[in-house]
Order: C-alpha cells, then sequence, then structure tokens
C-alpha cells in the first residue's frame, strides 16, 4: 500500500476521509486513482483536488449515506453502478443496519474489501459482474447468523448459520468476523498462526480466481502441484478435516494447517499469502525501504527472498512488541513451488485481462473489466 498527498501537502493514508492537517474532506478518485483532495464547486458538486486530473465526482453512495467507503464515482454516473464506486457495486447482500453494531462491522468488511481490490487493481487481474460479461461474475454477500427470537423451544432447529466462503463468484462473510473479540477467539481455538478480514478476502477471492483461470482450463497442470481435487471430494475432506485435524506433519508440505484439508484450500491459502507477499513488497518499495519488486513484472525468485528477508526482520519486530508473526509462513519448498504456479497464474490473469482491456478499450479506471 502506498501512501498519498493531501492538496495541502499532508501525507494521507488509504483510509482516510479528512485531511488531519487541514480538515478538507478526502475521497478516492477513480479517474486518477488516488486519494485525493475533494474540492466543492460553487454549485456544490465535487472535484477532484489533482490539478492534471480535476475530474468532476461524486461521493459513492456508501460513503454519503453511510461512512463506510472513501471512493468516489466520476461523473457522469453510470446506470449499472447506482451511484456506488467500483468495490461497493459489487455488494449482493449487505448488513442489517437496524441492529447495533452492524454498520461498524460493515466499514471495517468494506475497508478490507477495498484493500483486496487495490492488490487485484496492482497484479492487473480480471474480475466483474454479471453486467460486465465476467464469469464467474464476482458478488459479496455481508451476513450475520439468524438467531430466531422467542422461547428456546420454538427456536430449536431454526438458527441458520452463515459460513464464510466462495461458491461460483459469490464470495459470503459472516460479519461476526469483523468483532475482533470473536475473530480472536476462534483464530486461537482454530490453531490459527493469524486470523483477519483481509485475510478472509485473500483466501476467498483464491477460490474465484481457481474457478476463473484453472476450471476446466489448466485442471491437469495445476493438480500437478496441489494434488487431485475431485479425490476426495470437498465435503469429504472437510468432514475428514474436522475429524482427525492436519497431519502431523504438514509443515513440511503446506502453508498451515487449513491448507492440508484439500487441493482447493491448499490453492486458496496459498493465493492468500502471494496476495500477503505481494502487499508486503508493494508497500515496503512505497515507502522506500528499497528493493525493487514490482510484483507485476518482478521475477518470483527475486520477491520470495525479500519477502523472507523482511519477514525474519517484521517478525522480530513484530516479538519484540508483543505481537503475533507478521509473516508465519515457512517457506519449504514444496510450498514455494505452490506459491511460484500461483506467481505464474496471476501473470496469466494479467496478460489475458491485458487483451480484454486492449480489444474492449476499458481502462481509464484501471480496474479490470469495469
Ligand atoms: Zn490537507
Ligand atoms: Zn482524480
Ligand atoms: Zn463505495
Ligand atoms: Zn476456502
Amino acid at each position: 500500500m502506498r501512501t498519498y498527498l493531501c492538496q495541502c501537502g499532508q501525507t494521507t493514508y488509504f483510509d482516510n476521509t479528512q485531511c488531519l492537517a487541514c480538515g478538507q474532506e478526502l475521497g478516492f478518485c477513480p479517474v486518477c486513482r488516488q486519494l485525493v483532495t475533494l474540492l466543492t464547486e460553487a454549485d456544490g458538486s465535487l472535484r477532484c483536488g489533482r490539478p492534471e486530473c480535476a475530474a468532476p465526482l461524486a461521493k459513492c453512495l456508501n460513503y454519503a449515506e453511510h461512512q463506510v467507503c472513501n471512493r468516489c464515482v466520476g461523473l457522469p454516473a453510470t446506470s449499472e453502478s447506482a451511484g456506488l464506486c467500483d468495490c461497493c457495486r459489487f455488494n449482493d447482500t449487505i448488513p442489517d443496519l437496524s441492529v447495533a453494531g452492524n454498520r461498524e462491522k460493515w466499514r471495517r468488511l468494506e475497508g478490507a474489501k477495498r484493500r483486496l481490490f487495490y492488490d487485484l487493481v496492482e497484479l492487473g487481474l480480471p474480475y466483474g459482474t454479471a453486467a460486465d460479461g465476467v464469469e464467474p461474475p464476482l458478488a459479496f454477500d455481508f451476513k450475520a447468523d439468524v438467531i430466531p427470537k422467542g422461547d428456546f423451544w420454538r427456536s430449536v432447529g431454526k438458527k441458520q448459520t452463515v459460513y464464510t466462503g466462495h461458491a461460483a463468484g459469490r464470495i459470503t462473510i459472516n460479519i461476526r468476523e469483523a468483532d475482533d473479540v470473536v475473530r480472536e477467539k476462534l483464530r486461537v481455538d482454530l490453531g490459527e498462526a493469524q486470523r483477519t478480514l483481509i485475510g478472509h478476502f485473500r483466501h476467498e477471492i483464491g477460490h474465484y480466481y481457481w474457478d476463473m483461470l484453472v476450471k476446466g482450463r489448466r485442471e491437469v497442470e495445476c493438480q500437478a502441484v496441489f494434488g487431485d481435487h475431485e479425490q476426495p471430494t470437498h465435503a469429504e475432506a472437510l468432514e475428514r478435516y474436522y475429524q482427525s485435524g492436519p497431519p502431523a506433519d504438514w509443515q513440511q508440505r503446506f502453508l498451515s494447517p487449513y491448507a492440508t484439508m484439500h487441493p482447493w484450500e491448499d490453492f486458496a491459502e496459498s493465493w492468500a499469502a502471494y496476495l500477503d507477499m505481494v502487499s508486503a513488497l508493494d508497500t515496503v518499495q512505497s515507502m522506500g525501504f528499497g528493493g525493487e519488486c514490482d510484483p507485476s513484472q518482478a521475477d518470483f525468485d527475486r520477491m520470495l527472498l525479500r519477502h523472507q528477508e523482511l519477514g525474519l526482520a517484521l517478525n522480530e519486530i513484530n516479538r519484540s512488541m508483543g505481537l503475533l508473526d507478521l509473516v508465519p509462513e515457512i517457506f519449504v519448498p514444496p510450498v514455494v513451488e505452490k506459491l511460484r504456479y500461483i506467481h505464474q497464474l496471476a501473470q496469466a490473469g494479467r496478460a489475458e485481462n491485458g487483451a480484454l482491456q486492449g480489444s474492449c478499450q476499458a481502462g481509464t479506471s484501471g480496474a479490470a473489466l469495469t
């Protein structure tokens, strides 16, 4: 992640909505793809505060009405977007805002989702909705468990649990994950090294890209790296995993205990770790800590070496501060080959997207297939 500049010269950050130095409102401009000062015209309309851009803008509806977003839409707005930005337009279900605390959970989810889209745009990966003609169409459901009111006996069997997961482009997140106490308890109970909102998005989008880039196209080469996803089936593997847990020697071959469950989970865990790496390298480069490692260009071995060097240093800093390891993964040779495959697949997705963008002359938004 990079930082931005307010018109007054103050450094601003990806999640900001207001400059702390001059008080001006900020918003992400979809035209120049920067967090910019929002200038108000005499008629009350907004425009991008970067003179070289100066695009007419409106706040995303979720920014203007709910303060869970900090993005803008370009004007004139397209009818498909319905006033929603290039991140919010993918929402199919948002939390019930009449429930106390849900708006704050939604705000946290949107913050993590915007970082996911930043990663995808950095990598030039394709994605889109059904209206964009993209298969599978990407959509998000942010839902809570349904616990019926009433006495105990009437509610038995009626509780509906929401499972965080992916199905045919639809990413569902149980909004309790946005509660720090609940999420940390789950992390400890499940023996996970980390459990974060951005981690959930990076894992689930891995399943999305398996469907888009591997399914029916590269299954044989993917099986050679991750194993046969049909034997056992995902449902069988899930049951076995929750009965017996991971094999004792999982660290010899896998990134995490959960990756041992099924080749699809191994793929999604590897995809998430790859996005973690890209994000970390992009951040250190943007912050001036050196290491020319443009994730869209760099060769994989250089990227991984730099990430491992950073991991050693940052883990020690975190330990000295009493925090969890920033890079908990151990990059044994089988894990390295999985990440190398993900890197090659991401490059292939980027190349395909470039071809698509060129043919339809999209690209002013920078987001793929918009
Ligand atoms: Zn300012
Ligand atoms: Zn702009
Ligand atoms: Zn938005
Ligand atoms: Zn998964």
